[in-house]
């Protein structure tokens, strides 16, 4: 039987510093602006250009890195993460930067995304001796980097990437190194910047404004960076690359103070909101976002159709999101907990509410209650993606096929299911024209049409598709 691999969910963020005095401390302030990405651990590394030194723990950047954890923290470079895991993928063990030690040196590792090929790799290496400590897929690279019979590191780690598939935007730190690859595919963001003569590396751009980092650019797909004392260096260690960006980073993943690939994650949403105004023309009076990423679609509807934009529903910002709850009956607990609908907003009013996404439809059905609940008189949703019909391989958590409400029901059943009036999701065409995209070439679009960018094995389908 193959080895269960209890981490194929999850959703992350990774920082990076080369050659500054205070790496430790900027990786804080990079991992706090991505803290989005994932709440339930996070961890630093720091080389001080002889050995590695790891903090981490599961909870809050806040929360781990106090001021007494932070002065273990010595160096000039480091690498940071923050994680989200699902049931069964959390746990000390599984939080990152993974730090391993050798007779040749250390390696740390940072990983956002999630390998398709995992389960097959952690097999092979098994049966040829290997022993895992975690039960998360990032490990994998390691062995994989110790196996390689390549004399120099750096083409250790080119020939291990070239045996992974799926999605990887990977940090590796030795003593005196930092390396940043990114798949072949780029399906997860990650950008470079410099402060200073320090490089920088984060998955979105946000974690740099915060610190006054420049934005230099993008990662390429199948591109390698090696970071040392004597500098900046680029090499491929993919042949063939084809860009497939993720488009739920733009709908609803990433900040929207990020850009990604040179488009602003607010202006794109904003779009959506524009172009759902085209798709979905209702008479309304008021038109209301579920906040928080849903707002600035919500701002773009309303821009285009001159209905007001109002607050309808109120965020209680001290709640982790309702999306990455690991149980339906801590997810239903999770929404009362955190939004609440206005009643001097949308009493006697016909609403638009624009939200994000449907994925299991507990979310939406609850809202719409609240607000009916609060006096609307209607209420027309309007969603800024497609309908997600298909699990997500690539490390982000729209769940098993069947727990998708959109996988096997129309949009009239889901309409009816959430008790909306009136229910409408923008087209696949439609969202690329917000991205200001003709045809879908250089995205992801997996989840809603089916067609995956990479080979998905069949012990990764297995357990998506599990009943
Ligand atoms: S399948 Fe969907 S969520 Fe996953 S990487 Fe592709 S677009 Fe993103």
């Amino acid at each position: 039987m193959l080895p269960e691999i209890k981490g194929l969910n999850e959703e992350c963020g990774i920082f990076g510093v080369f050659g500054h005095q205070d790496a430790a401390q900027l990786t804080y302030y990079g991992l706090h602006s991505l803290q989005h990405r994932g709440q339930e651990g996070t961890g630093i590394v720091v080389s001080d250009g002889k050995k590695l030194t790891g903090v981490k723990g599961e909870g809050l950047v806040s929360e781990i890195f106090t001021a007494e954890a932070m002065k273990d923290l010595e160096g000039s470079a480091a690498i940071g993460h923050v994680r989200y895991a699902t049931a069964g993928g959390g746990g000390y063990e599984n939080v990152q930067p993974l730090l391993f030690h050798s007779q040749t040196g250390s390696l740390a590792l940072a990983h956002n995304g999630n390998l398709v090929n995992a389960n097959s790799l952690k097999y092979q290496l098994e049966s040829q001796g290997s022993i895992f400590q975690t039960s998360s897929d990032t490990e994998v690279l390691a062995h994989l980097i110790r196996r390689s019979g390549y004399p120099h590191l750096k083409d250790q780690v080119k020939n291990a990437l070239s045996m992974l598939k799926g999605a990887y935007a990977y940090l590796i730190m030795t003593e005196t190194e930092l390396m940043v690859a990114l798949d072949p595919h780029g399906l997860r963001p990650l950008s470079l910047g410099c402060l200073g003569d320090a490089y920088v590396v984060a998955s979105e751009t946000c974690a740099f404004d915060v610190i006054g980092v420049e934005y230099i650019r993008d990662i390429m797909p199948g591109e390698l960076l090696i970071i040392n004392e004597n500098g900046l260096t680029s090499e491929r260690f993919a042949i063939s690359t084809t860009k497939a960006i993720c488009t739920m980073e733009y709908i609803y993943f990433s900040r929207p103070d990020s850009n990604i690939q040179g488009i602003n994650v607010h202006t794109a949403r904003k779009n959506m909101g524009k172009q759902l105004a085209v798709e979905a023309p209702f008479e309304a009076d008021v038109v209301t976002g579920v906040p928080d990423s849903s707002i600035s679609a919500a701002i773009g509807y309303a821009e285009a159709t001159g209905i007001p934009y109002e607050m309808g529903l109120i965020k209680n910002k001290y709640v982790g999101r309702t999306f990455i709850q690991p149980s339906q009956s801590l997810r239903e607990q999770g929404v009362k907990m955190k939004l609440s609908a206005v009643r001097g907003v949308v009493e006697g009013k016909r609403v638009v509410m624009v939200d994000d996404s449907i994925v299991r439809g507990t979310t939406s059905r609850r809202i719409v209650n609240l607000l009916k609940e609060a006096g609307a008189t209607e209420v027309h949703v309007v969603i800024s993606s497609p309908p997600i019909k298909n699990p997500c391989f690539y490390g982000i958590d729209t769940s098993t096929k069947e727990e998708l409400i959109a996988s096997d029901k129309s949009v009239e059943q889901i309409r009816e299911l959430i008790g909306a009036d009136s229910l409408t999701f923008i087209s696949v065409e439609g969202m690329m024209k917000a991205l200001g995209q003709e045809g879908t070439n250089g995205y992801c679009l997996g989840c809603f049409t089916g067609n995956y960018p990479t080979e998905i094995y069949p012990d990764t389908l297995q357990y998506y598709y599990q009943k």
